[in-house]
């Protein structure tokens, strides 16, 4: 697999589910700044809210708001599209901030999402006090190279017909 190489401007994909967006409404408030300088790709309804909260920080600083993306709401599709992204490697990295005490309609989408997250080895934060360690992460200011496993010879198999 080729290495590749998340530079110093990250793509960031940011995902909470219902009883966890205010979580990650104050993160990105408290982290807008830092955010401002990288991509930020959202699943739909995270997406309209994280893009308010970071508007009114940069409106209320007077600095240009970042682009946001936004994709499909995570249960339509979202999560979906995000690891076909990460499997693209057009994203570097996740915030995911999930509820452990709530069954989701999308509970398939969200365990194959955090696969792939695995497969292609990109930082994955599942809860606030990690994505805290990842933001003031020396690492998160640079380049990296994450380290990814070869499947070449899963690739190469001989499948009996
Ligand atoms: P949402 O999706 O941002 O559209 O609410 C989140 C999720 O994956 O459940």
């Amino acid at each position: 697999m080729n290495a590749k190489i998340l530079k110093k401007k990250k793509t960031i994909a940011l995902v909470a589910h219902d009883n966890r967006k205010k979580d990650m409404i104050e993160w990105v408030s408290w982290n807008w700044q830092e955010l401002a300088h990288h991509s930020l790709i959202c699943t739909g309804t995270t997406g309209k809210l994280v893009t308010e909260a970071i508007n009114a920080k940069a409106i209320e600083n007077d600095v240009i708001p970042p682009d946001i993306s936004c994709l499909k709401s995570g249960p339509l599709g979202g999560d979906q599209q995000l690891g076909a992204l990460i499997s693209e490697g057009k994203i570097d990295m996740l915030i995911f901030f999930w509820d452990p005490m709530q069954a989701q309609p999308h509970d398939v989408d969200v365990k194959a999402l955090l696969r792939i997250s695995t497969v292609y080895n990109i930082p994955t934060a599942l809860n606030r006090s990690t994505a805290d360690f990842i933001i003031s992460s020396k690492l998160f200011h640079q380049e990296y190279s994450p380290i990814l496993k070869d499947y070449s010879t899963y690739i190469k198999r001989d499948v009996e017909l």
